[in-house]
């Protein structure tokens, strides 16, 4: 919210900017007249934001630590999409909100889906939750973040041909680092004894990272969060964390930590942190960027997965 409160407010307290619009960027800001792009959640909100390269004004709809599975846009949110020229969206009835959104207010411009070409992961079936749809946390893979990246520029050169040299070097740019974070994270993960790669987590938002990385993961709660775990779940996975000795287990920023503190401490394990799966945190937190989140979460789970002390 205040992420956005500030971007919508910063040609209002630029006025100089809109006269040289080469001095907006260097201040990171877009020029008054830039193009409006509007972005589902956080991640994306970020993955365009660096894309953008100071030529688009990106509008983040659900914010920091919101769950964006099942947010609900207020008035105010459909006023921040109106005159937008691209929407993006996650996809994989992660975000189905957000077209709804968009028809509510006639969105006539183009759309991005940013899992567009990526092979998806069929959602981990959760007793009491059927349902065989694409798992959409896509993004927790660095390879599919660059992907995203792909897709967003695609979108932002169809809709603005002038800047496509902007956007070209900036996606490059960040694609570069995202090969290194990709790297990066595997040098971390490669550190962790392979029967110590397990993590136990709130909700099922990490079978690309799984697959990617080769970090086991069990969650108390399926891919959109809908399901209370049944005693009897909560009961297998507390004899799982004894049995394997797992010593990695986390709260979420968006979630509500209460079935997973209460598993934790009937396992007699205590809570390692938390980590950011499905939303980046408000600019002063740990998480307030794509690459940061991945650098924080990767960084508490090596270590709670070696069973290092906490700083
Ligand atoms: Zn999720």
């Amino acid at each position: 919210m205040r992420r956005r409160a500030l971007l919508l407010a910063a040609p209002a307290l630029l006025p100089a900017a809109a006269l040289l619009p080469e001095a907006a960027r260097a201040q990171g800001a877009a020029a008054p007249s830039a193009m409006r792009v509007a972005a589902s959640f956080t991640i994306l909100g970020d993955l365009a934001t660096s894309v953008a390269a100071g030529r688009a004004t990106v509008v983040t709809i659900a914010g920091a630590d919101a769950d964006a599975h099942h947010f609900q846009p207020r008035p105010s949110h459909a006023e921040a999409v109106r005159g937008a020229r691209v929407a993006i969206r996650n996809g994989w009835g992660f975000d189905p909100w957000f077209d709804r959104l968009l028809g509510s207010t006639q969105f006539g411009g183009r759309r991005v889906t940013a899992t567009d070409g990526i092979q998806p992961i069929e959602a981990r079936p959760m007793p009491g939750h059927n349902h065989g749809s694409r798992d959409p946390h896509a993004w927790q893979d660095a390879r599919h973040a660059a992907t995203y990246a792909r897709n967003i520029a695609a979108g932002l050169i169809a809709a603005d041909p002038e800047g496509r040299a902007a956007y070209e070097a900036a996606r490059d740019a960040l694609a570069a680092r995202l090969a290194a974070l990709d790297v990066w994270v595997r040098e971390q993960v490669a550190a962790v004894p392979e029967a110590r790669r397990v993590v136990l987590t709130s909700h099922d938002a990490f079978a690309y990272f799984s697959a990617a990385y080769g970090v086991r993961f069990l969650a108390v709660q399926g891919v959109a969060k809908q399901a209370e775990p049944s005693a009897q779940q909560v009961a297998n996975l507390i004899r799982r964390v004894r049995a394997e000795n797992i010593t990695a287990v986390f709260v979420e920023n968006m979630t509500n930590p209460a079935v997973l503190k209460r598993l934790a401490q009937e396992a007699g394990v205590r809570v390692s942190g938390r980590l950011y799966a499905d939303a980046l945190s408000g600019p002063e937190g740990p998480a307030a960027t794509y690459e940061a989140m991945m650098r924080h979460n990767v960084a508490l789970m090596v270590a709670a997965m070696r069973n290092e002390p906490r700083v």
